[in-house]
């Protein structure tokens, strides 16, 4: 889904993304000309890979992202709040969507196998 920056209201909307196996759902609204405020909550499944034996395997997902997007550079004082900036005045959502995927992917991440191990070893000594 692909909106206009400058067409979004300062009243709250709704939205629901489909992207591959996930969704991102909540709100998004204006703050001023140049920056929107995007509550949302990322659910879904998506294969994520186990540093110690490779082996691919479904995480569910169920995180809340709350962030800004900028229509260009982001001018304004340091923000606590993650901060997008877009370029052309157009918001991806399924941009968005594939980059929270990718920096999921690029986790640390153990499967239930090698942690069951682990939990194995410590009982032995
Ligand atoms: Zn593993």
């Amino acid at each position: 889904m692909k909106i206009e920056f400058r067409k979004v209201s300062t009243t709250p909307k709704e939205f629901i993304n489909d992207f591959a196996s996930v969704k991102l759902e909540g709100t998004f609204c204006k703050m001023s000309p140049t920056l929107i405020k995007i509550d949302a909550l990322l659910t879904g499944k998506t294969p994520v890979t186990c540093i110690r034996c490779g082996e691919e395997e479904n995480i569910n997902l169920n995180e809340k992202l709350n962030f800004l997007i900028s229509d260009g550079i982001f001018k304004g004082n340091e923000s606590e709040d993650l901060i997008i900036e877009i370029e052309n005045g157009i918001i991806d959502f399924d941009e968005i969507c594939e980059s929270e995927l990718s920096s999921l992917e690029s986790d640390y991440h153990i499967c239930k196998n090698c942690l069951e191990d682990n939990i194995e070893i410590e009982k032995e000594f």
